[in-house]
């Protein structure tokens, strides 16, 4: 997704340090909140741009759409529970796909994959956004549109997924990165079809969840 970095900073947003003395050497800390990224999470009609949210609790649903305009097809759905079993389950993350979501209550599916470009900004094949803040760190309910036309890909998938779980690119990471440091994995922007999620994401999210 991209990010409106013009305004970060002028939120006044008291900074929980959750990472702060972590034992394992992490090249940088890129799992919102970070000194880079620290808007609160809050719930958004369509993306804007400024999103930054963790998920609320390790437990990890996510559903596809499946049927109307924003439908997977076939091979965007293969791609995605791929993405979700051999990427994000071996995390301390435990995915489970769910084929009755819920999109009201306080225990709402927690990702819904679409194939839509509404909102997706200009130069980007995917956006995600929290529909449903828990509080201001974490978000019940996120959405993810990845463009239709072969967009649907492991890497970009993975990246959008990352987002979803609160990961972000190089230059909100805290150190800052190049947004393309081969560290970050498959949250670089622009993001390779084949990336994955590499040692220092999975480290945050298994300090996070
Ligand atoms: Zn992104």
């Amino acid at each position: 997704m991209s990010w409106r970095t013009t305004v970060f900073g002028a939120v006044a947003f008291t900074l929980i340090a959750v990472t702060a003395g972590a034992a394992w050497a992490a090249v940088t800390d890129n799992m919102y909140p970070t000194a880079n990224a620290n808007l609160a999470c809050r719930s958004e009609s369509g993306p804007d741009g400024n999103l930054s949210c963790q998920t609320d609790n390790r437990t990890l649903t996510y559903y596809m759409d499946s049927g109307g305009t924003n439908m997977l097809e076939a091979e965007d759905r293969t791609v995605v529970n791929s993405v979700m079993n051999n990427i994000y389950e071996p995390t301390d993350l435990s995915v489970t796909l769910d084929t009755t979501p819920e999109f009201s209550g306080s225990a709402e599916t927690d990702i819904v994959y679409e194939e839509s470009g509404i909102g997706v900004p200009s130069g980007s094949d995917g956006v995600t956004f929290c529909n449903n803040a828990a509080d201001s760190l974490r978000c019940d309910q996120q959405y993810i549109r990845i463009l239709g036309g072969g967009n649907y890909v492991q890497g970009l998938t993975c990246h959008e997924t990352g987002h979803a779980v609160g990961l972000t690119h190089g230059q909100q990471a805290s150190p800052q990165l190049s947004n393309r440091d081969e560290r970050l994995g498959c949250m670089e922007t622009p993001v390779d079809w084949d990336e994955r999620l590499q040692d220092n994401n999975i480290d945050h999210i298994n300090a996070t969840y």
